[in-house]
């Protein structure tokens, strides 16, 4: 049972899906389900944008996002705070842009306000983009994208480039309707399908910027996915059966509705951090800037990696561990994705079981079911 922020579970309609025999990839089946997934993936980034598909992980779309948008020596802000954000930082390094980060302390957001001090500083406009992720995943914290986006625009000239790899598909992310430049997602994610595939909207500022851009790109040049995607295909042979995976998750999605695919993440996020306060577990970063795709905690009367090891070892429940200077200090519980209310209780009832093994005394049995089930059944 994966509770990790990706590779996420797979729902069984997707594995079967991707059970079928590979089709020709230049073929009129294969458009026809290009063409059908494009539509889904719109919809998803609630947009009217390209929103082209990549053969890569995660970061494959984040250096995407970097290279076909700008010119080497770029002036660009980079949010960073936590393993991501530092990772865009050093992408951006590795192409020779002028990086400066804005940042705050693992398991604090963001402040709106360093991104706006910044941009007014500009004022011959000098900034070139403007890069955020928006759930970090390294330490359960959502950035407050939608305001930082409004000091961007405020500036005029920079693109907003966003990381929306745990944010997309578990909250809103209206990329037409705050003017999101660039998004960056993955397949293993909030899409409910293995790891493989990348996904990166583009506006049409973006693709003005791609005219000018002159940092070297074959691969993850966009420019041939966006022409061979207006037919309906792909420049390279794409991971065919990993695009069945694809279209039923996305048409699962839609069944459900985005509405009701935020709501459920939204309850899980907070029935969740309802059972590790119940427990008296401290939680890794405020409520009120928490995800919807990941919760951090940060035991101090109990070890975080003996907690992993026993959820683990005795009932096959994955957890996520701290990265870096968080390495045994904090684990993370993943709510993303195919998730549902009753994988939420097993978790916690786990949990329990689990901190009763390890002798962690400050917290009444069943408090955190009752919490979380309280929450779940509001
Ligand atoms: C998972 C993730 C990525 C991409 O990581 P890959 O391992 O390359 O798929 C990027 N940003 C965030 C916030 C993530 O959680």
């Amino acid at each position: 049972m994966l509770m990790i922020p990706g590779p996420t579970p797979v729902p069984e309609q997707v594995l079967l899906a991707m059970a079928k025999h590979p089709m020709g990839h230049r073929s009129g089946e294969f458009s026809a389900l290009m063409a059908e997934v494009t539509e889904k993936l719109k919809w998803l980034h609630q947009t009217q944008n390209d929103v082209l598909i990549l053969a890569a992980s995660g970061t494959g779309a984040m250096e995407a996002g970097i290279i076909n948008f700008l010119r080497r020596g770029d002036r660009v802000l980079v949010g960073n705070n936590g393993k991501f954000g530092e990772r865009w930082g050093k992408l951006a390094r590795t192409y020779g842009l002028a990086v400066q980060e804005i940042t705050a302390e693992w398991g604090q957001p963001l402040h709106p306000e360093d991104f706006k001090a910044a941009l007014e500083a500009d004022i011959d406009k000098q900034i070139k983009a403007v890069i955020v992720t928006h759930s970090e995943t390294s330490t359960g914290v959502l950035n407050d994208l939608e305001t930082i986006n409004r000091h961007v625009k405020a500036h005029g000239d920079a693109l907003i480039i966003v990381d929306a790899v745990t944010s997309l598909g578990a909250c809103s992310v209206p990329v037409d309707e705050w003017g999101l430049d660039v998004v960056a997602s993955g397949s293993q994610k909030g899409y409910m399908i293995p790891p493989g595939l990348a996904f990166v909207s583009v506006s049409e500022k973006a693709w003005s910027a791609y005219a000018t851009a002159d940092l070297p790109r074959f691969y993850l040049d966009l420019g041939p996915y966006r022409k061979d995607g207006a037919k309906h295909t792909t420049p390279f042979t794409p991971p065919v059966n990993l695009f069945f995976a694809l279209q039923a998750a996305l048409t699962m999605m839609q069944a459900e509705g985005l509405g009701a695919i935020f709501e459920r993440h939204d309850r899980q996020r907070r029935a969740t951090r309802a059972a590790i306060t119940a427990l008296n577990l401290p939680l890794f970063g405020g409520d009120a800037w928490a995800s919807p795709a990941i919760t951090a905690v940060m035991p101090d009367q109990v070890d975080a990696e003996q907690v992993r090891s026993v959820m683990k070892k005795r009932f096959d429940i994955a957890l996520a561990g701290g990265q870096d200077h968080l390495k045994g200090k904090i684990f993370r519980i993943g709510h993303l994705g195919f998730v549902c209310d009753r994988d939420i209780l097993t978790a916690i009832a786990a949990l329990e079981a689990t901190l009763q093994h390890l002798g962690y005394g400050p917290y009444t049995p069943g408090a955190g079911v009752s919490a979380a089930g309280q929450i779940l059944l509001a």
